[in-house]
């Protein structure tokens, strides 16, 4: 049996005075009776569990997201790298420009890389691995990146350096803070202008700000500016990247955006348009005249700091952009997944009952306008029904989210939310550990929780309902549960992340969106899909 169910429940458990009430094993009526189910739940289960179980016997515990050998994912992105092609696109600039990779980690559809490459005769890509986020979580002192993440980004580091050196360029790798590598590389370069994908939370604004201070006090000789004759600085320029709607395209400005999902939704959708994809030359070269003495060499998870982990058990995700247009690739094209995602969705079992593409959005290296130019392409050519539509959609949920931070600022990362709600919380320590630790004596809990500890992923449905037992039935403060899936998630976004707690925990900015999920509801649904395959 494939994904959720070998994370099973151990026999350790801890007793849970206020949680008596419910079951702690499904109780046998559940599986006498199941739900009556529908052909679409049956189809939905038997694709989840195909890929992993029966396509991939290789491995009986592990496998890979995706599925695709190495030699098939590199010929796919090579593909798409042509489709996104221009050759007619002229370059406009003199000097060097620097492009500072932060969550953005691709080449395709990366908008910092096309102005720093139109605006400069020469570029050079810089990724800084920032000590900072290898510490401790704001409140509650978990690790920052757990080794899976971190395992998961250099493998994007060593696919994105692939893939610029592709194209004539290659990857400055450093260890340390952006605001003391970026200038001395500014000065050393003379590179007149960084670009760089812009943010919108208080940890990375922040180093934006820092960034635009230290360039300040770089000066550059006269001939090293682009235009000007008299002395100046190199300057910061950020740039929107990072959802699928860009943010100067909203029908309302991104600090009043609606706080209900419904009402952004249906404006977005009604007034705004999607941005076409920015295209590239195939070469980007030269790189700067000045010699790169030192490349830097693409990380270890021990020299960021951390104990490598393996994953033994269930999905083990490949960074990197390549492995993500891979993935569009498999599921789109190749398994012919998308035109059931709708019904598929809010399964548990195995890597296809969802896109599983939320890793590599969240690390960059795939943009979710490339997504919805792959949905409209397969609109196209094979067909369009409600499941392509509700990739978008939930896309729209993630760009939502997005621009919630920018309206309610860090609102999203504190107790009372949004709202400022008002309430009680528990900070008991052992009870969090259970739940933490998957030993909670709730088999679909334990499971759900072993998954994100074991592979750094655990399904949205998943994910809502260890929200709400942690919140809900156990009282626990709910930033516990957040900073910890802030150091398991491979696709650890702060926004979505934090959008989607302070949701499940009553606080967040639409008071709609207050949803309780009954443990012996959700066990019974997963028992009884369960029930459906091996019956
Ligand atoms: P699919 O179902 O295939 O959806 C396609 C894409 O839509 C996803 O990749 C994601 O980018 C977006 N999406 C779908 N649902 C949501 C949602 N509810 N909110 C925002 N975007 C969504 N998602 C993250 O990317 N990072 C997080 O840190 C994160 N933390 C979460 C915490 C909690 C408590 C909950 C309930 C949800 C969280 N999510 C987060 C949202 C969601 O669970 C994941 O995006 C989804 O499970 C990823 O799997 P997928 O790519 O197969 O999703």
């Amino acid at each position: 049996m494939a994904g959720i169910l070998r994370f099973s429940s151990s026999n350790s458990s801890l007793p849970l005075k206020q949680l008596s009430n419910y079951p702690r094993i499904p109780s046998f009526s559940n599986f006498l009776h199941p739900p009556k189910l529908c052909f679409s739940h049956f189809r939905c289960i038997a694709m989840a569990t195909s890929s992993s179980s029966t396509k991939n016997p290789s491995s009986a515990t592990t496998f890979q997201v995706p599925e695709l050998a190495a030699d098939e994912m590199e010929r796919m992105a090579e593909q798409t790298f042509q489709r996104y092609s221009s050759n007619t696109i002229k370059r406009k600039g003199t000097g060097t420009a620097i492009v500072w990779f932060r969550y953005d980690l691709r080449v395709l559809d990366n908008e910092a890389l096309y102005k720093a490459w139109v605006s400069s005769e020469s570029v050079l890509p810089v990724y800084c691995l920032d000590p900072r986020h290898f510490q401790s979580t704001h409140f509650f002192g978990f690790p920052k990146t757990g080794a899976l993440r971190a395992q998961f980004l250099v493998e994007c580091l060593a696919d994105l350096r692939k893939n610029l050196t592709k194209r004539g360029l290659n990857l400055v790798i450093r260890h340390g803070k952006p605001e003391e590598i970026l200038p001395a590389l500014a000065k050393q370069f003379s590179a007149h202008t960084i670009y760089a994908q812009k943010e919108t939370c208080s940890e990375e604004l922040r180093v934006e700000k820092l960034v635009s201070r230290a360039l300040e006090k770089i000066s550059l000789t006269t001939t090293m500016m682009a235009s000007s004759s008299a002395p100046k600085n190199p300057t910061l320029r950020l740039v929107w990247g990072s959802t699928m709607y860009h943010k100067d395209d909203l029908p309302f400005d991104a600090r009043s955006v609606p706080d209900v999902y419904t009402e952004f939704r249906k404006s977005v959708e009604a007034k705004s348009r999607i941005r076409q994809c920015v295209k590239l030359p195939m070469s980007l070269a030269p790189l700067p005249p000045v010699a790169v003495e030192d490349w830097g060499s693409i990380p270890t998870v021990d020299g960021l700091g951390l104990q490598p982990q393996q994953v033994s058990k269930g999905m083990r995700f490949e960074g990197g952009e390549s492995a993500a247009i891979g993935r569009v690739h498999e599921y789109f094209w190749q398994k012919d997944l998308l035109c059931v995602y709708k019904e598929t969705r809010n399964g548990m079992l195995g890597s296809d009952y969802s896109t599983k593409f939320s890793p590599w959005l969240a690390s960059g290296c795939i943009s979710p306008r490339f997504i919805h130019d792959e949905v409209k392409r397969y609109e196209m050519e094979r067909l369009a029904n409600a499941s392509t539509y509700w990739v978008l959609f939930e896309l729209l949920w993630r760009d939502y989210f997005r621009f919630i931070s920018i309206r309610h600022g860090n609102s999203i990362f504190q107790l009372g939310g949004p709202r400022r709600v008002e309430k009680r919380w528990s900070q008991d320590q052992k009870l969090f550990e259970s739940w933490r630790d998957g030993c909670t004596g709730y088999p679909l809990i334990d499971a759900n929780m072993k998954e994100l500890s074991a592979t750094g992923f655990m399904s949205n449905r998943g994910r809502q309902i260890v929200c709400s037992f942690l919140v809900r039935d156990m009282g626990i403060d709910w930033r516990m549960g957040a900073e910890w899936f802030e150091t398991c998630l491979l696709d650890y976004d702060p926004c979505s992340n934090y959008g989607n707690w302070t949701y499940g925990a009553g606080v967040g900015n639409d008071p709609r969106e207050d949803r309780y999920f009954s443990i012996p509801k959700q066990v019974s649904c997963f028992f009884s899909s369960i029930w459906v395959l091996i019956s």
